[in-house]
């Protein structure tokens, strides 16, 4: 589904188009998104107010180099992502980039490279990115999209300006959502996406809240013992994993907001253990590492991996949190 127009993202826009317009335009920017709520979306929109050949109103979005822009097929448009099966943006990548930059542009004006995820970069290619980034050709944008900066050094992050995109409030996600698939149970598909608006809209939303409900239900059979990690590993693994693991990750941050929320949590669970064998409460440094262990499963969806033993050595670490 190609998506144009996001309504969240009209502050950054109008910000944009003014530093355009007085020619301030930073030469790197760094596009920290909220998962799933649009920065992609954003670093075109950029580009082409770069590119765009219609001089009153940048950008037109019809004209040819919006459109090859957008379509990520402009001669001076370069784009660097993950290559295949790699986790990482490697250092022969940005190599490369960095020699395309410094051509002269063909149509004579900017050339743009988008860097996404640029928390994917391996230190070794952030290093050579680095210096593209100290010595700007004039003419030239960079823009990075991550929801991780943290994982990019500082040095990187000081030579970039900074816009953020939050996660739409949820009524303007479900308005956005009814305008582009018509109505649903977007609240509630928003609920278990963690307000990924972008995730929601290539979804089916009546599947993701199944799933959802589903997770929930064994995640906590689990953690109080009374789930079979092995039978849950065997039949999760089958299915949508990818949808699976949101879920799971979105359980675990409810978890760990919680258990920083002030203590209710905390309180009422005590005193519920004391009652019965209720749920059991993972320490907050559990949480944590299961989340990292999410993580990693993540981003080894596509490498040949043992789905349902990788599940199971996940489940067992709820279950004995
Ligand atoms: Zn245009």
């Amino acid at each position: 589904m190609i998506i144009k127009d996001l309504p969240w993202l009209e502050p950054q826009k109008t910000l944009l188009r003014g530093a355009y317009a007085a020619g301030r335009l930073a030469h790197a920017f760094l596009i920290h998104e909220a998962r799933g709520a649009g920065g992609d979306v954003l670093a075109s929109w950029v580009a082409q107010l770069v590119l765009c050949t219609d001089v009153n109103h940048r950008p037109c979005g019809v004209c040819a180099g919006c459109r090859r822009a957008a379509s990520l097929q402009h001669p001076d448009l370069i784009t660097l992502e993950l290559i295949e099966e790699s986790r990482q943006i490697r250092i022969e990548q940005v190599r490369e980039l960095s020699a395309e930059l410094a051509l002269t542009s063909h149509q004579g004006g900017y050339k743009v490279a988008i860097i996404s995820p640029a928390d994917a970069l391996n230190r070794a290619a952030a290093n050579a990115l680095l210096k593209t980034l100290e010595e700007p050709t004039p003419r030239t944008l960079l823009i990075l999209v991550a929801t991780q900066p943290s994982r990019l050094p500082a040095t990187i992050l000081s030579r970039c300006q900074r816009i953020r995109i939050r996660a739409p409030a949820r009524g303007e996600a479900v308005a956005w959502l009814q305008s582009i698939r018509g109505p649903a149970e977007w609240g509630a598909a928003l609920e278990a996406l963690g307000d990924a608006p972008l995730f929601a809209a290539d979804a089916d939303p009546k599947t993701v809240v199944e799933f959802a409900c589903d997770t929930q239900r064994v995640l906590e059979e689990t953690s109080s013992g009374r789930a079979d990690p092995v039978v849950t590993a065997e039949r999760w693994g089958r299915t949508d994993l990818p949808l699976r693991l949101l879920c799971i990750e979105n359980w675990l941050t409810d978890r760990i907001r919680r258990h920083f929320a002030g203590g209710t949590f905390s309180v009422e669970m005590t005193a519920r253990v004391h009652l019965q064998r209720g749920p059991a409460i993972p320490s907050i440094r559990r949480l944590f590492g299961l989340m990292d262990a999410v993580q990693e499963l993540k981003s080894s969806l596509d490498a040949p991996i043992n789905r349902s033993l990788a599940l199971e050595s996940l489940l067992r670490r709820l279950a004995t949190s």
